[in-house]
């Protein structure tokens, strides 16, 4: 196929295998907007990878004060040369308390290898970092990674079942006690959680710092049968946020049903630490006997401690 598409088409192309899929590399937009015609032609299922080159740099600028207006920022940076996509002020993840940092995207010219040069804006001693995106987005469609729904020509697969239908139409959502089906893996949970041996790995420097906008997109993975079949009720853009779920167009859930967003992150924390804890465990059977042989908390949290430390067992 790639011998047809590069003599025969004159679509300049080169491939290379990538899991079940085959990625194809064009050389230019328009070689890419051919392919597209091609493979919509020859009904191929594919989507596409924006090009890491024609998206914009995301930094991070360091050091202004949180009230700093972004549209300032954006002019300030204009003035110097930039070409300004962007201007997101950050907030602390879990208390959403304003950060002395504002998250940039810059679209590419000669000089935007230059920022990270930039020492002071409006007199402030500023620094400037690459900031670290750990949001992999992945497809409400066809639940892939790294591309969208709307570059997507894949066939639909479902969020929930994998089923193959959109999500929101999936026959299941309704029903009690049904065992979901994961996309990628096959295994019982839903395509979007992020615990899925499929998912993409992350690049190990973690920031715990996401720009004000993009609300917890890590606990929005996790599952929860509930909450899963509310995305689909009322979804047509995939779920990015937790704000979005619940504000959203939510029309049939009543106030009651809604948890509170802060509420809800610092479960998710804790939820995570929990389940640090319990992978420290090698025998958790025996330590549920020895927990469940105590009504006292402290004797339990004893327990606990020890099988946490490896320790053989206390006396019960
Ligand atoms: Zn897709
Ligand atoms: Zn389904
Ligand atoms: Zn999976």
């Amino acid at each position: 196929m790639l011998k047809r598409l590069n003599d025969t088409h004159n679509i300049k192309c080169r491939a290379k295998e990538s899991g079940e899929h085959v990625r194809i590399y064009a050389d230019s937009p328009k070689d890419v907007r051919e392919l597209t015609k091609y493979l919509d032609n020859e009904k191929k299922e594919y989507y596409v990878i924006p090009d890491r080159a024609e998206r914009p740099i995301k930094v991070v600028i360091k050091g202004l004060p949180p009230t700093t207006d972004p549209e300032r920022i954006k002019n300030e940076l204009t003035s110097l040369g930039f070409r300004v996509d962007k201007v997101n002020p950050m907030r602390k993840f879990k208390t959403r308390q304003p950060l002395h940092m504002f998250q940039v995207h810059l679209l590419k010219n000669e000089k935007v290898d230059e920022i990270y040069k930039l020492e002071h804006l409006f007199y402030i001693i500023v620094t400037v970092e690459k900031y670290v995106n750990k949001n992999i987005p992945q497809c409400f469609k066809c639940q892939g990674w790294h591309h969208g729904a709307s570059l997507c020509k894949m066939n639909p697969k479902c969020v929930i079942c994998a089923g193959p239908h959109e999500s929101r139409d999936c026959p299941n959502k309704n029903k009690e006690n049904f065992a979901t089906k994961c996309a990628n893996c096959g295994g019982n949970h839903t395509a979007s959680y992020r615990g899925c041996p499929r998912f993409p790995k992350i690049k190990p420097k973690t920031n715990p710092i996401l720009p004000g906008k993009s609300f917890a997109s890590v606990v929005n993975h996790k599952q929860n049968p509930t909450i899963t079949s509310q995305i689909t009720q009322s979804m047509t853009e995939p779920p990015k946020t937790w704000n979005s779920l619940f504000t959203g167009n939510a029309h049939n859930q009543t106030p009651a049903a809604t948890p509170n967003i802060s509420d809800f992150s610092d479960l998710m924390s804790l939820i995570g630490e929990v389940r640090k804890i319990f992978d420290g465990i090698k025998d958790v059977k025996a330590l549920t006997a020895k927990m469940q042989s105590t009504e006292n908390i402290v004797d339990k949290l004893m327990f606990l401690s020890e099988a946490l430390r490896g320790n053989p067992a206390v006396t019960v």
